[in-house]
């Protein structure tokens, strides 16, 4: 196992709120001491973690190639899983104008602050986003002293769990912008104020600040599967895999949210164990499969979870396809088509950028492999 960082155990480590482990180890723990569990875990099953070890990139024959304070080395596996996360859009990315001041961050960077380093970079936090992680963003600045001063998202609705919401208005009473973007950020040499402008109206106004928290929005960090040269789903920009995590590349894996950004810590360790039998069958002598159907989402819909039905019929991890809408939409009839036949089709609740919602895996047997692309699409309610 093969860490870049000094400590294994990935966001969990420098996120210090408890919630961590509900659906995998049945119990509520903080991020580090998950994180410390699952290492545990891990060591004791056999697994050697190195870490400061970054792997930079694939020789010819297929090693790793791995920078370490030792030195570069080479390694040589049979089965390879990508199990790189995902991180958030920085400023610069969403081409937000205005100067460059100090103080613009996303929450990985503001959670190392305050968690591993002790220090908080600002009071007054504008946080652009509403989904889970945003509202951990909210207690990782009132655990380090400074106050949200609003929340802010282009949706008309935050996108977390009711409870969470209710929580930030009622305990760090801090107001949510729906249908709200941040249009410019100014300031020399700390940031000073954002201009909000509310997308309904096309109206501005400024709101003073010393920092900006952009959390969600998130990109796989797919640069390992880009250098092997293997396909990348359009959706979610990951790994294209199978319902086995199997990508395109045979004896290469991915699992956690390099297939899906971003889903909660606990969904990301399972998808861990359900890729480990596919691991163990691969070493045991399984042939790699022939490419499967690849499952398209037509826009509004965002991306699909895995995104690829294999011959073998493989079973999703924890039995379901996770869907996503590119935006808000209320509850919808959604489609699964193969051909002009239908697969699969039913109402779904609540579909957004920025919380899944479960597909029912039952379709899976009637894929014709060999045949077109499955798609799935959200017809226009007449
Ligand atoms: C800021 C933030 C806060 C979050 N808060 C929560 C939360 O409160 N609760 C929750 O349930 N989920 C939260 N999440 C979701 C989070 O992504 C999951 O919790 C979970 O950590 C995902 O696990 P993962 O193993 O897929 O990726 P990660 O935890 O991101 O782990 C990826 C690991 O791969 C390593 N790595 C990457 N590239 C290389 C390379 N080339 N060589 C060597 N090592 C490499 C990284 O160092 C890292 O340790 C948060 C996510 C973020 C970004």
């Amino acid at each position: 196992m093969l860490d870049r960082e000094a400590e294994p155990g990935g966001i969990p480590r420098h996120a210090k709120h408890q919630g961590f482990g509900l659906r995998d180890l049945h119990r509520a723990l903080s991020g580090p001491s998950y994180a410390a569990r699952l290492a545990e875990r891990a060591s004791s099953g056999g697994a050697e973690i190195r870490t400061e070890s970054q792997v930079t990139g694939w020789k010819e024959d297929g090693a790793l190639e791995v920078t370490s304070p030792t030195g570069r080395y080479e390694l040589e596996a049979r089965a390879v899983v990508l199990a790189t996360g995902c991180r958030e859009r920085p400023r610069s990315a969403r081409l937000i104008p205005g100067s460059r001041p100090q103080g613009v961050m996303t929450t990985s960077t503001l959670q190392q602050l305050v968690y591993l380093h002790g220090e908080c970079p600002g009071r007054r936090a504008v946080i652009v986003g509403a989904e889970h992680v945003s509202f951990s963003a909210l207690l990782t600045l009132s655990h380090g002293g400074a106050r949200a001063v609003a929340m802010v998202t282009d949706q008309p609705e935050h996108e977390t769990f009711a409870a969470f919401r209710l929580g930030a208005a009622l305990r760090y009473r801090c107001p949510l912008l729906t249908r709200h973007s941040v249009t410019s950020i100014r300031g020399d040499p700390r940031v000073e104020e954002v201009e909000l402008t509310d997308l309904r109206t096309g109206t501005t106004r400024d709101v003073s600040c010393d920092l900006v928290v952009f959390t969600a929005d998130w990109i796989p960090d797919h640069e390992l599967a880009v250098l092997a040269g293997i396909e990348l789903d359009p959706g979610t920009r990951g790994p294209a895999v199978d319902a086995a995590l199997r990508t395109t590349r045979p004896g290469v894996f991915a699992a956690g949210n390099i297939n899906h950004g971003a889903e909660t810590a606990d969904v990301a360790s399972l998808s861990g164990d359900h890729v480990a039998i596919a691991v163990a069958r691969h070493l045991g002598g399984e042939p790699w499969p022939q490419p499967g159907v690849p499952i398209r989402c037509e826009p509004p819909l965002g991306w699909i979870a895995p995104n690829v039905v294999g011959a073998d019929r493989a079973p999703p991890p924890r039995g379901r396809f996770l869907l996503r809408a590119a935006e808000r939409l209320p509850p919808r009839r959604i489609e699964l088509v193969q051909d002009g036949h239908r697969l699969w089709s039913g109402r779904l609740r609540r579909l957004g950028p920025g919380r899944s919602t479960s597909l029912p895996a039952d379709w899976v047997a009637r894929v014709q492999q060999g045949g077109g692309a499955a798609i799935l699409r959200a017809p226009a309610p007449r």
